[in-house]
């Protein structure tokens, strides 16, 4: 039973998957030679594993119709911003990964014009190929209708503040979209000890690389070089609101001190950044005291809701972020209003 409310509910962190994304990720896992155990776990799993999770999972994933809709409005969700899952196509060769995000795109816009009212498409890229990824960022969101940009965390184990990205963090500040930087397994270079206790995947090792990924671009002065430019984390910010004391106090006495000679100065604090450059979705933390903290240190207007369809359909959360004693005003705002305006909805 669906609770009655005074807002919509805008799910912001949905996934969906394409048979052909599909058939890749199968390709590479029959593949001895690709080396990537975050990636062999992950799909190894919501791939081919036999248990109920993981073929709801799978199914769900390459719905976008009759099936997603009705979950939808079992769970009382009004409208979903939808982006191809994790890793996307950043784990194929940058000739493959572009043309099967051109395809993907494709079918997600396809899938928006027939429920305009229901869904909204994230544009996904390839950023190992910069140039299709420009052009194909700009197909999304002049012809196709998209709102923003699906990355999924590191790219083959590189991470967007390295400079070969800047062309994708340019052409995002100059589009006025957000990049949702998505989370994905570790890449080889950090996953073994995650591994090794089984804690890669989305219990904590999603949040642990995509945390770091965050903050790198911060700290890599990626929103000095674009003051404009706005991501977007889910998962209650990855964490970094808990940092956010020890990451101004610490990253400016790192600097102060001169102690890695690449290290330069910034032109604020790191808060000032998760504050001005950064939402944040409750993804998969339907918890107030999370939530709550997370507007309180980062801002009302900054706090989004999404549900991360179908990794967590969970239909009772939904009624437990209904029921967050907070002001209705900031209910509405995380429901509706703030979603509303981030991607610039006109349902
Ligand atoms: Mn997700």
């Amino acid at each position: 039973m669906v609770n009655k409310v005074n807002y919509l509910r805008i799910a912001t962190e949905e996934a969906f998957l394409t048979q052909d994304v599909l058939k890749g990720y199968m390709r590479l896992l029959d593949d001895a030679s690709f080396q990537d155990p975050g990636f062999r776990s992950l799909w190894g799993f919501y791939g081919k594993h036999q248990s109920p999770r993981a073929k709801f999972i799978h199914e769900s994933l390459l719905d976008l119709g009759a099936k997603r809709i009705a979950d939808m409005d079992a769970s009382g969700i009004d409208h979903q911003i939808i982006a191809l899952t994790a890793p996307g196509v950043q784990v194929f060769q940058p000739a493959e990964a572009s043309a099967l995000a051109v395809d993907a795109n494709d079918q997600l816009a396809e899938a928006c014009r027939r429920y305009p009212t229901r869904y909204t498409g994230m544009v996904c890229v390839a950023p190992h190929d910069p140039d299709n990824a420009v052009k194909e960022m700009e197909r999304g969101i002049k012809k196709l209708g998209f709102k923003a940009v699906i990355i999924n965390s590191h790219t083959l184990g590189h991470y967007l503040d390295e400079p070969q990205f800047e062309p994708v963090l340019a052409a995002a500040e100059a589009l006025n979209v957000p990049i949702y930087l998505h989370p994905q397994t570790p890449p080889p270079s950090m996953i073994k000890p995650f591994l090794d206790a089984g804690l890669d995947g989305a219990v904590f090792g999603f949040g642990s690389e995509t945390g770091l990924h965050m903050l790198r671009i911060i700290t890599g002065g990626v929103f000095d070089r674009h003051p404009k430019l706005q991501f977007i984390i889910g998962h209650a910010g990855e964490a970094l609101p808990f940092w956010l004391y020890r990451l101004d106090y610490m990253h400016g006495a790192t600097v102060r001190s001169q102690r890695y000679p690449f290290m330069k100065p910034l032109k604020h604090p790191v808060s000032h950044y998760l504050r001005n450059n950064v939402y944040i979705t409750n993804s998969g933390v339907a918890w107030q005291p999370a939530i709550e903290f997370c507007q309180k240190v980062i801002g009302v207007d900054r706090v989004l809701y999404a549900m991360d369809y179908p990794y967590q359909y969970v239909p009772e959360e939904v009624g437990f972020c209904d029921a967050m004693t907070i002001p209705d005003a900031d209910k509405k705002a995380f429901f509706e209003g703030n979603p509303r305006r981030v991607f610039k909805l006109d349902i």
